[in-house]
Parts: structure tokens; C-alpha cells; sequence
């Protein structure tokens, strides 16, 4: 194939979309392991999850034989509006670092919301209308899936609640007035609206608020109020799946091209759109018949991968949602405030998880000024305002790519540029003036999120 003849931009007819999402677990040898109810130590079952999620998720969710699962017509219809996502070949990136690898992206950012999280956003808005449900209750921490889901929901007519981390509510206001106009209503966490809430004020007056934290408020709402669900942007084996479209979308993308990746990289915050991305070039690899090297780019400010412990614990600081076997820091750990970079859940997806720990995947973690400082020269070249998050993969792709500057090898990178940068201004100001500066926990401060691990017994 001669070089010249891949465009900066590869894209795909509506024909060439994907029709069914695929299910990475369904190739695992080592199955993710289940989600455990908190109060019995035993594997949820549907039934017990069908208060907290819709049917159809649940089903999804549990589903770890099924290859590909259709993708419903209203929901394809829906993603026509802004994918397929276009795959860029990054040849003025190459042209600055002076790189004989061959870098492409593949740009999420391309709607509203400004993320990849629309894809499962209107996969769970649609299944919570199918069902007959009022609406859906989530938590947001930067704000994108919020912003996601209250697209989402405005299609299908839903209500939608939002728990917002209350350092980004404050950070933010640009993203809340966003949901305000796609009709959802949005509350700072922690908040007094709940029970949880108001313990964990009790606790911690004067809280930033976390994730974990927003979660177990927006599962409390949605439990007591019936006509609703719960529904999370990330983590999720379902979230995944739906997420599976971007390495669908890439994969299909290359081998129109003829193009085989070395090196795939993905940002992780809950893994959601990593597993996306590399879903079926993992699933290859798992069948061996094909090797790639899998890279995870995490924040060291909140290095759950590389220095967390794979147990199960709880995926909210409230500890009443399910426990999930996973890489994590604790459920207690709240990243330093002066982290900007996003990226910010103590756990990860149990799945990712599962692969990591079984060697097919590799992981590592980069400190937030030297990730603004990938953004910023990939902005200043590629066009692009990348979202902070994103550029944790942006920095790890120009590592990789400056090492084969020095070896000579031709290497091909493809990496996920999950967002826009642009309700992340706050922090591209603190870069701009000098003022960011990295915190990076000590060991006593993860082993003491660590030490509060919930006691389940091995199975
Ligand atoms: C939410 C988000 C992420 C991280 O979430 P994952 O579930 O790990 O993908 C990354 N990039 C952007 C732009 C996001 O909004």
C-alpha cells in the first residue's frame, strides 16, 4: 500500500457501520469475575439487580458467552447523526516529532457532549424507554457523561437526574448549563437531598465530592423512587460492549487500508472507552490470531492499575452498590484537588481488569504536567483541543513515538482521542500560567484506602 494513498482522514460509509456491538467476554478464558451482592458475599443475580438497572442492561451485563449483540435499529439511527467517528492519521504529529511511527486517532469528540460516552448513553436511555421507565438517575464527575446522558434522554423523552462532583459543579458551570438545556436536573455531590449524602457531609464537611461518592447518591434516588434506574457512563461489562462501536469503527477503518497496529493505546479513568477501542484487536489476541501491544494511560494522581490492588471492593465511597473484583485504590481514596486531568475513579473495569492481571495488556501512569504538555503541542498541531483525559493517551502515543525516533522502527500507533477540551479550561488556564503542579499519593495514603477493603471471602 503505498503511503501517499491513506488520507488524513479515514472514514466509513453507513454500510460499512458496525450492526452489532461485540462482547469481548465472550472470547475470556479467565471470565471477569461477577459482581458480588455487599451483604451476602454471593454473585448478584437479575433479580437483584433488576431494581438498580433496566432489564435489558442487567441481561447485557450478566451476558459473557454471547459474541455480538445487536445493535437496535433506533439506536443505529441515533449514532448515524455523528459517526461513524473519523480515524486520523496523525501526519503532522509525525511530521513535529520528527517520527518514523506511523500515529493515527480516532476522534470521539465529533458531538455536543464532547466524548465517546453518547455511545452507551443512548444505548441506556433507549433500553430505560423501552422498558416504560420515567427515568434514570447518574452521577457525573468532569461532566461529559452527564452532559451525554441529558442528550440521550432528551431524544427518548426520560427524565434525568444528574449527581455531579461538586469540585466540577463548581469548576464546571459551562457543562451543568448544558444538561440544564437538554432538561436534565443536576445537583452538586455530596448533597443533602440524600441519605448518603448527608452522611458523608456529616463525615467530611467541606468535601470536594468524588465519583464514588455522586454514585451512591444517584443509586439511592433511583431505588427510592419508583419508574426510575440507575445508570453509570463507565466501568459497566454493559458499558463496555456498547463501547465496543469505537474499535469496531477502527478496525474496520485500518483494514480497509490494509493497516495491522503495533501499539494501541487508551486513556483509563473507568476503562470504559479503553475496552471500547481495543475490544476487538483484544478479542484477536485472545483467540491468537493476531498480537498487539495494549497500552492503559492513567493519572498518577490516581494510579489504580498500576498501584491499587486487585480485590473485590465497592464502586461507590457510600459502599451500598454491588462489589466488583477490580484493580482499585480503595473506594475511600479521593484524588489529590489539585488533580485537573480527570481520569479521577478509584476502581477500573473488571474486565480490563481481569485481562491485566492475566499479562494481556499493559498499564502506566504519567503526571498531569507532562500530560498538558502533550495536549498542548497536539492542539498546536493537529488542530485539535484535546480533553484533558485524552491526553493522557496523547502523552503515552508521543513516548511511544519518540522511542522509535531513536531506534528507527516504523511502528504503527493507534490511539483513542476520547474528547474536547473545551469545558476543561479551568485547568488548561492553571497549565497556561504555570501554576499546575503534580501530587502523587505516598504509599501509607493508598495502603490506607487499601486497609479499608471490604473483607469478602475468596471463592
Ligand atoms: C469519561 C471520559 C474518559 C474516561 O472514562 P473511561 O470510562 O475510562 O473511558 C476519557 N475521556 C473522556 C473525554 C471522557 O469524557
Amino acid at each position: 500500500m503505498a503511503e501517499q494513498n491513506i488520507p488524513y482522514k479515514i472514514y466509513l460509509t453507513e454500510e460499512e457501520m458496525p450492526k452489532a456491538w461485540y462482547n469481548l467476554r465472550s472470547d475470556m478464558k479467565n471470565k471477569p469475575a461477577p459482581l458480588l451482592n455487599p451483604g451476602t458475599g454471593k454473585p448478584l443475580t437479575a433479580e437483584e439487580l433488576s431494581p438498580i438497572f433496566c432489564d435489558e442492561l442487567v441481561a447485557q451485563e450478566l451476558d459473557e458467552t454471547t459474541p455480538f449483540i445487536e445493535i437496535p435499529e433506533e439506536i443505529r439511527n441515533f449514532y448515524k447523526m455523528y459517526r461513524p467517528s473519523p480515524l486520523v492519521r496523525a501526519y503532522c504529529l509525525e511530521q513535529k516529532l520528527d517520527t518514523p511511527a506511523k500515529i493515527y486517532y480516532k476522534f470521539e469528540g465529533n458531538n455536543t457532549s464532547g466524548s465517546h460516552k453518547l455511545n452507551s448513553a443512548i444505548a441506556q436511555a433507549y433500553y430505560a424507554k423501552k422498558q416504560g421507565l420515567k427515568g434514570v438517575t447518574t452521577e457525573t464527575g468532569a461532566g461529559q457523561w452527564g452532559t451525554a446522558l441529558s442528550m440521550a434522554c432528551s431524544y427518548f423523552g426520560l427524565d434525568c437526574k444528574v449527581y455531579m462532583v461538586k469540585v466540577s459543579y463548581e469548576q464546571k458551570p459551562f457543562r451543568r448549563e448544558v444538561m440544564r438545556t437538554y432538561g436534565a436536573s443536576v445537583v452538586p455531590s455530596p448533597s443533602e437531598t440524600t441519605e448518603v449524602g448527608k452522611k458523608i457531609l456529616a463525615e467530611h464537611p467541606g468535601t470536594t465530592g468524588s465519583l464514588g461518592c455522586a454514585i451512591s447518591e444517584a443509586v439511592e434516588v433511583a431505588t427510592k423512587n419508583p419508574g426510575y434506574r440507575y445508570v453509570l457512563g463507565s466501568v459497566l461489562n454493559q458499558v463496555l460492549l456498547h463501547q465496543s462501536v469505537i474499535g469496531l469503527e477502527t478496525k474496520a477503518a485500518l483494514d480497509k487500508y490494509g493497516i495491522k497496529p503495533d501499539i494501541i493505546i487508551g486513556c483509563a479513568g473507568g476503562g470504559s472507552n479503553l475496552g471500547g477501542l481495543i475490544a476487538p484487536f483484544m478479542g484477536e489476541k485472545l483467540r491468537g490470531e493476531a498480537d498487539y501491544r495494549i497500552i492503559a494511560v492513567e493519572p498518577a494522581s490516581c494510579p489504580s492499575f498500576t498501584r491499587g490492588t486487585f480485590a473485590y471492593d465497592f464502586c461507590d465511597t457510600g459502599m451500598i452498590c454491588p462489589l466488583a473484583k477490580m484493580y482499585t485504590l480503595g473506594s475511600s481514596f479521593i484524588p489529590s484537588a489539585n488533580h485537573a486531568g480527570g481520569l479521577r475513579f478509584h476502581g477500573m473495569s473488571s474486565t480490563l481488569s481481569q485481562l491485566y492481571h492475566d499479562g494481556y495488556m499493559e498499564a502506566i501512569s504519567v503526571e498531569q504536567t507532562s500530560v498538558f504538555e502533550a495536549a498542548e503541542m497536539f492542539a498546536r498541531v493537529e488542530g485539535i483541543l484535546p480533553a484533558p483525559e485524552s491526553s493522557h493517551a496523547i502523552r503515552a502515543a508521543v513516548n511511544e513515538a519518540l522511542k522509535c525516533k531513536e531506534t528507527g522502527e516504523e511502528k504503527t500507533i493507534v490511539f483513542g482521542l476520547t474528547g474536547t477540551g473545551y469545558f476543561d479550561l479551568v485547568a488548561y488556564q492553571k497549565f497556561n500560567d504555570g501554576e499546575m503542579t503534580d501530587t502523587i499519593p505516598t504509599d501509607e495514603e493508598i495502603a490506607a484506602s487499601i486497609a479499608k477493603l471490604p473483607k469478602v471471602p475468596e471463592a
